[in-house]
């Protein structure tokens, strides 16, 4: 019976045949040229932090190490802000003194972009490269940061794997997309998340590996709990006008999330009419690299935006407007993530999250219920 090689589907409603030969219908799209086996390796590392990190990251981090030299997989499961990215760069750095190959895959392209950028800042003597659609001339380096997509690419290749956001869009639930990551673990893997259920964890603990959970913010101060403001129909945009002036008062950066693309440019338009310093931006706007980056550089005051930056960006004293809160769009662990984006600084621990709604959904509810829980699980609240 056939079995493909890349996604280990044998199912025969997803083989096709082509003169006479079976091929894979469920990973069709994942074709183009394979990584050959990096020899460019240095054999050596240098972690360039400019910060401490905090006593609950310090302890994480030394279990992940531990539990990867003795060859056991980890599970992080972490609050928003508990400072995931920075529990991996000591096991990063003794792998690549090690001359092992490093991946980091994430679901989506932006956060690829980003931790691509912060790697190189803190591994400055490694060759860390970014590999996405698009993006795919050199698939050779000391450390891929990868989309989960790529993945394809890298068949039996990472001795050292490290998958962020293993709960996001488009890999959670994907058959393909998971199998194609154990195909490229050749070693062991590190999974992270801010979300995971309890069937995940479950799942997890049975096949033996290590398990981490940090609920606790690095700064120590509690995950803000969202406000929920109940208008209807134009009264929501009169209070998200009369709010982001006063964000902005106060020199506060803003994002206002809508739920569609359609919605998210109707909703600047008209709200750049009234409030001045905004622009929108959601997946399909080609230069919203850009506009993230004059945001961060203080250019616009406040972004209207789709979900593409509900992960991976942090801002300074950030504040938060979900506009149209009820929509079906937002899943409780969406809004537990995009309320993550905020107070993520040590020198500006809180903020606001407001759900701007029609009326409360049972996401919603979800989404505080979660937050006060994991506020109440932490010790040492300061
Ligand atoms: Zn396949």
């Amino acid at each position: 019976m056939f079995k493909c090689s890349r996604c280990g589907n044998k199912d025969p409603r997803y083989i096709g045949y082509k003169n006479e030969q079976p091929y894979c219908r469920r990973c069709i799209i994942f074709s183009g040229s394979g990584a050959k086996e990096n020899d460019g390796k240095t054999y050596q590392s240098k972690l360039e932090l400019h910060y401490e990190l905090s006593s609950e990251q310090t302890e994480a981090s030394n279990r992940i190490l531990s539990a990867i030299r003795n060859g056991r997989d980890v599970l992080i499961n972490a609050v928003c802000g508990a400072g995931k990215t920075e529990l991996v760069f000591a096991v990063i750095k003794e792998a690549l003194i090690k001359g092992r190959q490093v991946g980091f895959a994430i679901p989506r392209r932006d956060v690829v972009i980003e931790i691509h950028k912060r790697l190189k800042n803190v591994f400055p003597r490694n060759k860390i490269i970014a590999v996405y659609g698009g993006n795919n001339e050199e698939l050779q380096g000391e450390v891929v940061v990868l989309t989960s997509h790529q993945l394809y690419r890298y068949e039996s290749y990472f001795d050292l794997l490290i998958m962020d956001e293993t709960d996001a869009f488009p890999f959670h639930g994907n058959p393909v997309l998971e199998a194609m990551f154990k195909r490229s673990c050749r070693g062991n893997y590190v999974m992270m998340s801010a979300t995971l259920t309890e069937t995940q964890i479950k799942k997890f603990a049975s096949s033996g590996g290590e398990i981490i959970s940090l609920d606790r913010r690095y700064h120590g101060y509690p995950l803000p709990v969202p406000d929920v403001i109940l208008l209807l129909g134009i009264l929501k945009h009169f209070f998200l006008i009369r709010k982001l002036r006063s964000f902005l008062a106060e020199n506060k950066p803003v994002f206002v999330f809508a739920p569609t693309i359609d919605k998210c440019e109707d909703l600047s338009v008209f709200v750049t009419k009234w409030v001045r310093g905004g622009t929108y931006v959601h997946s399909k706007r080609l230069d919203r690299q850009e506009v993230i980056k004059d945001f961060r550089k203080g250019k616009y005051k406040y972004l209207v935006t789709t979900a593409v930056l509900e992960r991976g960006v942090t801002v300074k004293n950030l504040q938060v407007v979900v506009f149209e809160c009820d929509h079906e769009i937002y899943s409780a662990s969406s809004l537990i993530q995009i309320a993550g984006r905020v107070g993520r600084k040590k020198d500006a621990p809180q903020g606001e999250v407001i759900f701007l709604s029609d009326r409360k959904t049972r996401a919603m509810e979800e989404a505080i219920y979660h937050i006060r829980a994991k506020n109440k699980s932490m010790p040492n609240v300061l």
